[in-house]
């Protein structure tokens, strides 16, 4: 299984963490490129500095609880989400329903591709 985040996209929720099983994400510093950077997301969805202005228009302001789009994480938010460990995926699709950026990715051995739609 290979799971990568489109990190112009991540709003730093945390849901994905919060619900995966199996620790597949971790949140990092938007200060820290290279750790932002350490999944297996392409070219044009890695984190280069800026969000996508139709998503931060969409939750800069939302009240439910969350630090979206802080440089850091606090423990319940803030930063962005890494899958570092793509490969222990159990397809659960918990994640898929509960991102708020529909920026979640995972191709499955067999090369089907599923992408996380907010519901
Ligand atoms: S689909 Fe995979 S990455 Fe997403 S919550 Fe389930 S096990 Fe974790
Ligand atoms: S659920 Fe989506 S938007 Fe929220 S931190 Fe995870 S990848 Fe980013």
């Amino acid at each position: 299984m290979d799971v990568f985040v489109n990190k112009v996209k991540c709003t730093g929720c945390q849901h994905c963490k919060d619900v995966c099983p199996v620790a597949v994400f971790e949140m990092k510093s938007r200060k820290d490129a290279a750790g932002a950077n350490a999944d297996t997301a392409p070219e044009g969805m890695k984190w280069t500095g800026a969000t996508d202005p139709e998503v931060h228009k969409k939750w800069a302001d939302a009240k439910d609880g969350h630090k979206h789009f802080a440089d850091e994480n606090d423990g319940t938010s803030g930063g962005l989400s890494v899958a570092v460990q793509g490969s222990a995926c159990i397809l659960c699709q918990a994640c898929l329903i509960e991102c708020e950026g529909e920026c979640i990715h995972i191709t499955d051995d067999s090369g089907v591709r599923y992408d996380s739609i907010y519901k």
